[in-house]
């Protein structure tokens, strides 16, 4: 059997942590593909909101989940997720869709098709992958495993102030509260729960820019002989 030759970077870790803007840059530098798997799970989440589906009821949601097809496509170098055809990149980005996901995630049928899918991507391509259980369950034998964490108050921040800039309403305490809430939801699901893989890097990013935190990946990509 062929040996699989792509590279893979797993990086792990909680809401707000910075995972997509550090990966982001990191595969831009490395040149590889960004795989962004929380947008399959938010797409899946927007395709339950549509259907009136209640987030609690397995079997509904278990039901339902068989009607969603999640596929990536890459336009200039951008992710798009298509949810049964239609491109909902734009939808997606919501505080009440990265609920829904959650809320959604940790039924077996919603990951199976998306870690399959997951999967085959980085069998294919060089890809700097990002989510709760990269380096756990998708990619265990990933080249190398990050688990990028900061604290509540710090993460909430960030959030906060993409909001503002966004020109959005935001209630910094609310969403302290929000993400607090959603890691323990990730982290004691039965499936697939959030956490650090035993063989990956811990990163707290809480008192690091993301030039730094960047910096640090870097040095760890040069050390396995992934950039030179
Ligand atoms: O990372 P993001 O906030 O977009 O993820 C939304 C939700 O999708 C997470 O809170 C988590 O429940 C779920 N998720 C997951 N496994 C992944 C990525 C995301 O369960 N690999």
């Amino acid at each position: 059997m062929e040996e699989h030759m792509s590279r893979n970077i797993a990086i792990d870790g909680p809401a707000g942590a910075g995972k997509s803007t550090i990966a982001k840059r990191l595969a831009k530098e490395l040149g590889y593909v960004y795989v962004d798997t929380g947008a399959m799970y938010r797409a899946m989440g927007l395709f339950f909101t549509t259907r009136g589906v209640d987030p609690h009821n397995k079997e509904r949601i278990c039901a339902a989940a068989r009607d969603a097809v999640v596929t990536l496509s890459y336009e200039d170098g951008m992710q798009h997720v298509y949810l049964n055809g239609e491109d909902v990149t734009g939808k997606i980005r919501t505080e009440e869709a990265g609920k829904m996901a959650s809320a959604t995630s940790g039924f077996m049928p919603v990951r199976e098709h998306l870690t399959n899918l997951q999967k085959e991507l980085a069998a294919r391509e060089n890809v700097v992958m990002d989510g709760r259980d990269i380096g756990t369950c998708v990619l265990p034998n990933a080249d190398l495993k990050v688990y990028l964490t900061a604290s509540p108050e710090v993460r909430g921040k960030r959030r906060y102030q993409e909001l503002v800039e966004k020109g959005e309403k935001a209630d910094l305490e609310v969403i302290i509260s929000d993400i607090i809430k959603r890691d323990e939801a990730d982290m004691n699901r039965e499936v697939s729960p959030l956490k650090q893989a035993e063989d990956a890097v811990l990163l707290d990013s809480s008192d690091l820019t993301i030039d730094e935190v960047v910096e640090e990946m870097k040095k760890m990509c040069r050390e396995k002989g992934l950039l030179s």
